[in-house]
């Protein structure tokens, strides 16, 4: 951190902002300009609120220098992180680009079973469904529960699909985590820390939604909630922020893949279901995301999409689910990746 002071400040004023920094157990190295000093605090000590300095007189800002986030950053960890799905092989992360598919809803087996044979026919490695569902509106349909939970262990069973399902409170971990082989966070749970945590302490993977109007920083901190707990997997996940726009649900920023692989050794994946809203826009989307260095993509495929209890509008069919992953596997090629 660098302590900025205003122009015309004394020795006094700075010995003063030394005091506060040697309190707070950091090293300090002042540097006097022309115009300005300022003064560096030297060491590591992300859990102490060194903004408070703010209150001194003469100064003028504060200049953090470290990421907050430490666990989840390159600096600590250089090389990429490949993430299991399962005990199976299938991995998240690496060269190998890896899909996750399946309806919005388990509404029922014949729905369900329909979906993850033909999903995993076309080269998918996860199925996705949600037994609990987080709606907006508490008259939507809220999922089947664990109805939904025993069936998608059973469509494992039957296709060897890594399970990934979603978990919306603490006391739901033990129960979702004896039938999935992913933990999803969902946006709206983002910033709920003890969910964070409580995930953090299964030996399951965790797949974390980025919060709609969560920052980088604040996404890349929600995962350091669960690495701390000492469960090291996680992925994270793109689904679209909350901007201006309505030509589309949510607006899919894209651009957060660089930024996160630059800052993380995290893999990430994409929603281009949530992230667009519309079934039309799936298809560029995911490829952009792969274009664009995306670890994988997480995308809601119903056989009727016309009759889908929750988000119809974004559910593309099995055969369009087909195609777009033989389109996927040739962007994929083109940068050197493999599907
Ligand atoms: C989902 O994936 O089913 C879901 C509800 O997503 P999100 O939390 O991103 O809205
Ligand atoms: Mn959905």
């Amino acid at each position: 951190m660098i302590v900025v002071m205003k122009p015309g400040c004394t020795q006094e004023h700075v010995d003063r902002v030394v005091k506060l920094i040697r309190e707070m157990g950091l090293r300090d190295h002042i540097i006097v300009g022309t115009e300005r000093t300022v003064i560096a605090a030297i060491g590591d000590k992300r859990s102490v609120d060194k903004s408070a300095i703010e209150h001194a007189p003469f100064v003028d800002r504060i200049v953090p220098i470290l990421a907050p986030y430490k666990v989840a950053s390159r600096e600590v960890k250089k090389e990429p992180s490949l993430v299991p799905l399962d005990g199976m092989g299938a991995v998240i992360g690496g060269s190998r680009i890896g899909v996750i598919a399946g309806p919005c809803s388990v509404e029922s087996r014949q729905q369900l079973f329909e979906v993850a044979h033909a999903v995993r026919e076309a080269g998918a490695i996860g199925l996705r469904g949600g037994a609990f569902k987080p709606r907006t509106n508490p008259y939507s349909f809220q999922g089947l529960g664990e109805k939904g939970l025993e069936l998608l262990a059973l469509a494992r069973e039957q296709t060897g699909l890594a399970v990934v399902t979603e978990v919306m409170g603490v006391e739901q971990v033990e129960l979702v985590a004896r039938y999935a082989d992913v933990l999803q966070i969902g946006t709206r749970n983002m910033h709920n820390f003890n969910l964070l945590q409580r995930v953090g302490q299964t030996d399951k993977t965790v797949l974390l939604k980025r919060g709609w109007s969560a920052t980088l920083e604040e996404f890349l901190l929600a995962a350091e909630y669960i690495i701390n707990e000492g469960n090291h997997n996680v992925i994270l996940c793109e689904r679209g922020i909350r901007t201006h726009e309505t030509y589309v649900r949510n607006t899919l920023a894209l651009g957060i893949i660089p930024a996160v692989k630059r800052e993380s050794h995290l893999p990430i994946i994409v929603d281009p279901s949530h992230g667009t809203g519309h079934s039309y826009m799936v298809a560029p989307m995911s490829r952009a995301a792969i274009a664009a260095g995306a670890d994988g993509l997480i995308i809601e495929v119903h056989p009727d999409p016309e009759h889908a209890l929750t988000d119809g509008a974004q559910s593309i069919t099995p055969e369009a689910f087909a195609r777009l992953m033989d389109e996927l596997r040739r962007v994929a090629q083109a940068i050197g990746r493999e599907l």
